[in-house]
């Protein structure tokens, strides 16, 4: 395990607990060695776990569409890498990455996370995803992802294989660990 790649708001949230998790995150990271990738900015959560991992010791690479270029970046990056389009720029943080974890946020985090499930359970991916679910604040999305499965759209297994936790270290002890699920992933075909 070398690079985590974090998804998380560009915003900070209602609740400190968030920027409080962020910083921890990015704490942890460097503890381990491990280096950072998300997507360059130094705004919100984003901008804390890039700091608590560069005042940790830890490398971080910001990955950003040109069209973010010089506006919200991060000033004391390891390494930035600015790509065309936001579809590259999701391509690049996948292939340096060797493990994802969200945090809070919006849209952009969502779509991060719910992409890398996917491509989980078509086998295009074989490395852990986890959610830090900080006060509950991903409680929804899980009861729903519980209802997908009830519902037969999505299988079991796959579901299972979301790492969820309330603490960072107990997320990358389990990425030590993860064994990627390979079984088909139509039901009902
Ligand atoms: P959101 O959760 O909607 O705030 O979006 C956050 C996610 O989208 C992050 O993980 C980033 O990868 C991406 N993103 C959103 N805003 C920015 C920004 N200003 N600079 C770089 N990436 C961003």
């Amino acid at each position: 395990m070398k690079k985590i790649c974090v998804f998380c708001g560009s915003s900070p949230g209602a609740d400190l607990a968030y920027l409080q998790m962020a910083n921890k995150l990015g704490e942890e990271i460097a503890a381990r060695g491990f280096g950072l990738v998300y997507g360059g900015s130094n705004l919100g959560l984003m901008g804390e776990v890039a700091k608590s991992a560069l005042d940790n010791g830890s490398n971080v690479t910001g990955i950003m569409p040109k069209v973010f270029e010089g506006r919200v970046q991060h000033p004391n990056l390891t390494e930035l890498i600015v790509t065309d389009t936001m579809h590259q720029r999701k391509a690049k943080m996948f292939e340096i990455s060797d493990g994802f974890i969200a945090l809070p946020g919006g849209f952009g985090t969502f779509e991060e996370l719910l992409e890398i499930l996917t491509w989980s359970q078509i086998g295009y991916s074989s490395k852990p995803c986890g959610i830090l679910n900080v006060n509950g604040y991903y409680d929804e999305l899980l009861k729903f992802f519980d209802k997908s499965v009830e519902m037969r759209f999505v299988k079991k297994e796959h579901r299972d294989a979301i790492i969820v936790d309330t603490d960072p270290k107990k997320i990358l002890d389990k990425f030590e660990k993860y064994k990627p699920v390979i079984i088909d992933k139509w039901i009902d075909k």
